[in-house]
């Protein structure tokens, strides 16, 4: 049987007592690259990480690849959002890597010559290969990003979740990202990334999920890309937007 990469029922999420995310209810399709737009404190990193089981929901029912998240766990890889990692912890750009190939929790086995070849082969794909010895902590931005997709990539996953992958990432390591992403969904794979700039979401994204707490509306691009429908999610900020072009 054929299921939805993602479907989800009535989420809602709330911090002590303020609702962050009421009752938002989709399915995404298996090979989509959906983009996650809404403004600022909309609920889009809250609606990943409920979604993701990182945080608890207050309520509503989430299946991927038709499972629970605890049953395709391994099947998930997640990006979080830059502030959200600790940039200081001293590891090195290949066992950050290697930490995303056993993903089962055996963090201290000894990693196989093979899971070494296959780390460096991933950290090949972002252009990173030269770096791997070097501290996290010591890379720019962008070079961390895409050592973070490395890891994603050597978790062999099905599905992507990114939250801001573009954030302080200097503009060549933005396009290795995004082209990476479509690759990924050629080959069947599922990417979910929010993102803040509506400039790009055109050219970035096949599908979009609008967010303000609610859920404002999700499909194509050209059917969610519309100056009335961005407006009602996100009000007062329009005349911003206007010279985005939207
Ligand atoms: P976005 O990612 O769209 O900017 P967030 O999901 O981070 O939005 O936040 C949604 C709302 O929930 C905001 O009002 C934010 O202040 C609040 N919030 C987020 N995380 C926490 C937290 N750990 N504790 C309390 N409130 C939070
Ligand atoms: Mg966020």
């Amino acid at each position: 049987m054929n299921h939805n990469a993602i479907s989800i029922k009535d989420l809602h999420v709330s911090y002590y007592g303020n609702e962050a995310v009421k009752g938002v209810s989709l399915s995404v399709e298996p090979g989509n690259l959906v983009g996650i737009i809404g403004p600022n404190g909309a609920g889009k990193s809250t609606f990943l990480k409920a979604m993701l089981n990182l945080i608890p929901r207050d309520k509503g029912d989430v299946k991927v690849l038709g499972k629970t998240v605890k049953e395709v766990r391994k099947k998930i890889a997640y990006v979080p959002q830059r502030n959200d990692i600790d940039w200081d912890f001293p590891i090195t750009v290949l066992d950050a890597v290697l930490l995303g190939t056993y993903p089962s929790l055996k963090l201290f086995r000894r990693p196989k010559k093979s899971d070494k070849e296959w780390a460096m082969e991933c950290l090949k794909r972002v252009g990173m290969e030269d770096f791997s010895k070097r501290q996290i902590g010591q890379l720019s931005g962008g070079q961390q990003q895409r050592v973070f997709l490395a890891r994603a990539l050597a978790q062999n996953a099905e599905l992507f979740f990114l939250d801001e992958p573009f954030v302080g990432v200097d503009v060549s390591s933005e396009e290795t990202i995004v082209k990476i992403l479509k690759e990924l969904c050629w080959q069947g794979k599922t990417v979910i990334v929010v993102h803040h700039d509506l400039s790009k979401a055109n050219d970035y994204f096949n599908q979009l999920i609008l967010l303000n707490k609610e859920l404002i509306s999700y499909g194509a691009v050209s059917e969610v890309f519309q100056t009335d429908i961005i407006e009602r999610a996100y009000k007062g900020q329009f005349a911003f937007m206007k010279e985005m072009g939207v």
